[in-house]
């Protein structure tokens, strides 16, 4: 086997590079990857705006196990979990390696990750993908799950109205897994072409220049921008809850005053489980595939990058060995 590979790095600037193949550590296994879907998270890390990361990002992937500790995953197509966690403090023990505070996340915090030809990750976050999903419906099974998290979350069901801010590639799967809870699901959004792939799943649709705020049960803010965030506590009724999936770069301010006087639930949500997402993908069969705009190869992934921040650009996946 090659002792390297391809790899796009991130040292100030983003860069493709020849790089040392990793090499698992106890406990962890080593997998080929086949694709690497680009994630706003990813701009944001090449933008800078992660401070501290230098190295590989990349955390929606699938791949192949070459070697692991947990020998009946050897050759299997799967997919990880992104947090690496401790095993052994408080939160750990409690079922929440997601929160863990010395936790590892693939490409994120302290792990190289997955815009390269190999990755190591423990052996325990390894899922194995079963055969019915495909390469190109399973590089989403990272930001479904995070999609999925909502529901774990907070109650959602029939009786409800929500109202799902944003239309870029998270705010649709949040809007399909909505949708699949019964609610009344309203979205509003800035693109139509993109607003179009959550009403031929039958959801209620709004432009952003015609959207009247009327008083949602619950309303997900998933547009990236604060001002999102903004309309979501002028959006939600007194005692409702805003769930907000959007980081944004800068310090943001908003009406504490509503939240405190409509006395409104804030609740942050980030990643979920993979069983979750797997089970929904089973279920529901969502067209994760209309979500990809374009793939790459690896080694052209600096243009790969440049497409993924047009502004109607969806999924960019990139290719290992092609
Ligand atoms: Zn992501
Ligand atoms: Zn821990």
């Amino acid at each position: 086997m090659e002792a390297t590979m391809i790899a796009l790095f991130f040292d100030d600037s983003l860069t493709v590079r020849q790089m040392a193949k990793p090499k698992a550590h106890t406990g962890e296994a080593l997998i080929r990857v086949h694709s690497a879907g680009i994630c706003n998270t990813d701009l944001e890390i090449i933008k800078g705006y992660i401070p501290g990361f230098k190295g590989i990002p990349g955390h929606e992937f699938v791949g192949e196990v070459v070697s692991s500790p947990d020998r009946a995953t050897i050759g299997h197509r799967v997919t990880g979990e992104i947090n690496g966690a401790c095993n052994s403090c408080d939160m750990c023990r409690a079922g929440l390696q997601r929160h863990c505070p010395d936790r590892t996340v693939l490409g994120i915090i302290n792990r190289d990750g997955a815009f390269a030809e190999y990755l190591t990750l423990p052996a325990e976050n390894v899922v194995r993908i079963p055969d019915a999903i495909e390469d190109r419906q399973a590089v989403l099974i990272e930001p479904l799950a995070a999609a999925c998290a909502i529901l774990e979350q907070v109650a959602v069901g029939p009786d409800q109205s929500v109202l799902l801010i944003g239309d870029g590639k998270l705010a649709i799967l949040i809007g399909w897994v909505l949708q699949a809870t019964g609610c009344r699901l309203t979205a509003v959004g800035k693109h139509s072409h993109k607003l179009s792939l959550l009403s031929r799943a039958g959801i209620e649709t709004v432009p952003l220049d015609r959207f009247k705020a009327s008083r949602f049960d619950m309303v997900v803010e998933a547009s990236g921008n604060p001002r999102g965030l903004a309309m979501a506590l002028e959006a939600v009724r007194p005692r409702g809850t805003v769930v907000l999936k959007s980081t944004y770069a800068d310090a943001t301010s908003f009406d504490q005053a509503r939240v405190v006087v409509d006395e409104i639930t804030i609740k942050g949500s980030r990643c979920g489980r993979f069983e979750d997402a797997i089970r929904f993908i089973h279920n529901h069969k969502p067209p994760l595939e209309r979500l990809i705009t374009a793939e790459y190869p690896l080694r052209n992934g600096i243009e790969a990058f440049r497409h993924a921040q047009e502004h109607d650009s969806l999924k960019i996946v990139l290719n290992a060995g092609s």
